[in-house]
């Protein structure tokens, strides 16, 4: 298996590094030479038997099907025998192939993910060990190859044949005045935008766990990270994965009167030595090697405090050559494939914003420049300077002092919770009441109860919702020998958000094809409403103003960090693809450069420091694709959703009316759920109205 995989690696590498600008010659994804005319003579022919009024819907599935007809689907006789037996010219024969359609990808996605689950239920259960082919079990996937099989039975064809392919203009300016019918059926076209061969998907798929891999092993080890006097601020065995657990520390460190600032600033360096590639590339992952990251010294470990096999024959401060950043290209110049296979969003970028958020760039610029650059910014720095009783420093985008101080300590908590909860089926038993709390009547309470099955979690809890409606979502929850914790009812409560927005969104949406919300960041948005009442549902208080306050001015902070960094990651991509034959020191040049501009416009002022390139440590810039913006955009939904729900009065019914609208774009979503569009307002309001509740 090991051989095999290797292999296929090495077949991606040569792929890209054979690559060729696009435009040079003929892309293989240029229909075949007949098309043209066969077009013509068919369309012709469809508008004499079916009437003038069918012309433009012949004219649209014939220019749909011959952007991604191949050679190898069928010469200009079978082109056209396919066209003249698919063409639903009459609307009694479109309305049956849309409802078979429909029912019949209901079945199908819904099957597929059924044993998906099962497949993954030794993992994903507390069900006693794992053994190795369990790990292969939970791996396959066995819709990996629909969208090819589709195609090669021509099921695909016949449904770009029939129904219309929208882009995200198009349903920005019409989807507004389309009807529901007509938004399922651009949904289910939509299913089949691109075909993409399988060597490119593999392609994709080798860079990303590459990258991946780089990514899971980038450990720090901080008991060997010194300062000047040689001395160890950090203790032994501290193993810190870049960024998240070095971004952590930072957080936790502001409990330390004692060192935390010291160690603030070291680990601030070490971040910085990562993005411009200056560490010492013997010091990654390393416990035999002491570094201090000022001077980018090192010398061997003077002391001991961890077993590791690496050796060192040659010690010397050669920095990682450039690595990073030739992880980060191979999953542009991997992307750059799918591009001639994508005609309605032909680069990465254009497939992160039209396909998967929905939200034009432009938009999504603005939105995060107006968080950037709001006077809201200097006051809350202001705040935190006055708490922290110093200036700002650079590490302090990581300031975590909002805190919703709680009346409970974590133990009391605790004992309450296992009192309540000593099994998973109790806390499933009383999954009517919860509901029923928050606002939902006695039936709806039941009906939902009755399509969620809670199961015991192997790791912290998490929610899978159903893909068809005679399947249940499930609820997985962590419950210990002696019964819930608090942390693990907290996590369930906000599951059980998502199993309820699964249920309505599956259960009672009108069409199965609009099954669901726009994004993950509306999901998200509607189970932090339910896990924002936790308290209640135990039978506490609600949170004071007072902790409302910190909580927003936490979220705040936090929107203004991500939307700095997401803003990076929108200007590397762009920057590879305008620069398509660059090397990977000069996409290194080139992220410092970008990531110094958006500290020096948006967190110099704040910050009163220039050209710090913090911006661009996060690691999910490296192996994610374009990720980033999701963050900042998750934090405004939730803010906007969050506020409708107040002025709502009640959760119940609103969180219903909402989780019914189904996956339209996510403007209209919020236009509906909200009366606005997706914006940072609400945020910019909350985070008003807490500086002056704060202060
Ligand atoms: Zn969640």
């Amino acid at each position: 298996m090991r051989r095999i995989s290797l292999l296929l690696m090495c077949l991606a590498l040569s792929l890209a590094a054979q690559e060729t600008p696009m435009s040079s010659k003929a892309s293989p994804a240029t229909p075949p030479s007949w098309m043209n005319a066969s077009s013509a003579k068919l369309e012709a022919e469809l508008v004499a038997k079916y009437g003038e009024s069918q012309r433009p819907r012949a004219q649209r599935g014939l220019h749909q099907v011959a952007d991604f007809w191949r050679a190898g689907d069928g010469d200009a006789a079978a082109f056209e025998d396919f066209v003249r037996a698919n063409f639903a010219g009459d609307q009694a024969t479109l309305h049956t192939m849309f409802d078979r359609f429909q029912s019949l990808l209901e079945t199908l996605s819904g099957h597929m993910h059924e044993i998906n689950r099962e497949f993954r239920q030794q993992l994903d259960l507390d069900r006693g060990p794992v053994l190795p082919f369990d790990e292969a079990f939970g791996g396959y996937d066995p819709g990996a190859h629909v969208i090819d099989d589709f195609f090669n039975n021509k099921l695909a064809f016949i449904v770009l044949l029939n129904f219309p392919l929208a882009t995200l203009d198009d349903c920005l300016k019409n989807g507004p005045s389309w009807s529901r019918r007509q938004w399922a059926e651009v949904r289910l076209a939509q299913q089949f935008d691109k075909r993409i061969p399988a060597e490119v998907n593999l392609a994709i798929s080798e860079a990303a766990s590459e990258a991946g891999q780089y990514i899971s092993q980038y450990n720090i080890w901080m008991y060997h990270v010194v300062n000047d006097q040689g001395q160890r601020i950090f203790p032994p065995k501290m193993r810190l994965l870049s960024h998240w657990n070095l971004r952590d520390e930072i957080k936790a460190d502001y409990t330390d009167p004692q060192s935390g600032v010291a160690k603030q600033r070291a680990i601030q360096q070490v971040m910085e030595r990562i993005v411009t590639q200056t560490i010492p590339e013997v010091v990654i992952d390393n416990p035999n090697v002491d570094w201090n990251p000022v001077t980018n010294e090192v010398k061997p470990a003077a002391a001991k405090d961890a077993d590791s096999t690496k050796t060192i024959a040659n010690l010397s401060n050669t920095r990682e050559p450039d690595t990073r950043y030739a992880m980060l290209w191979k999953t542009y110049a991997a992307s750059r494939k799918a591009d001639p296979y994508s005609p309605t969003a032909p680069t990465l970028i254009d497939r992160r914003f039209n396909e998967d958020r929905e939200i034009p760039e432009v938009r999504v610029q603005a939105m995060l420049e107006q968080v950037l650059s709001s006077p809201l910014v200097a006051q809350t720095g202001k705040l935190i300077e006055s708490r922290l009783g110093r200036p700002l420093e650079p590490f302090d985008v990581w300031y975590n002092g909002f805190r919703p101080g709680s009346k409970f300590t974590e133990a009391q908590l605790d004992e309450m919770v296992a009192k309540k909860y000593p099994t998973a089926e109790a806390y499933q038993k009383d999954i009517p009441n919860l509901l029923m709390h928050l606002g939902f009547s006695p039936e709806k309470a039941q009906y939902l109860a009755a399509n969620i099955i809670v199961d015991p979690a192997r790791g912290s809890g998490h929610a899978m919702g159903a893909q068809m409606r005679s399947e249940k979502a499930h609820l997985r929850t962590r419950v210990e020998k002696n019964g819930m914790n608090y942390k693990a009812f907290n996590i369930a409560v906000h599951e059980m958000g998502h199993n309820v927005e699964q249920t309505f969104s599956l259960n009672e949406v009108d069409y199965t094809l609009l099954s669901g919300v726009p994004n993950t960041a509306f999901t998200e948005a509607l189970a932090f409403v339910f896990q924002g009442h936790d308290l209640e549902l135990l039978g506490l208080p609600a949170p004071d103003a007072k902790a409302r306050a910190e909580k927003t001015l936490n979220d705040f902070w936090g929107t203004y960090e991500i939307a700095g960094v997401a803003l990076v990651d929108m200007g590397v991509w762009h920057w590879m693809y305008d620069h398509p034959q660059a090397t990977p020191g000069q996409l290194n040049d080139a992220t410092v450069q970008i990531a110094k501009n958006i500290w020096n416009r948006y967190y110099a002022p704040v910050f009163h420091q220039k050209d710090v390139v913090l911006l661009g440590v996060y690691s999910h810039m490296i192996d994610s694709f374009l990720y980033l913006p999701d963050y900042p955009i998750g934090h405004m939904i939730a803010f906007q959703i969050e506020e409708q729900m107040k002025k709502a009065g009640a959760i119940g019914p609103e969180f219903e009316r909402m989780a019914k609208e189904g996956r339209v774009i996510p403007d209209l979503w919020m236009e509906n759920a909200t009366g606005k569009p997706v914006g940072p307002e609400a945020l910019l309001e909350a985070t008003k109205n807490a500086l002056a509740a704060a202060k």
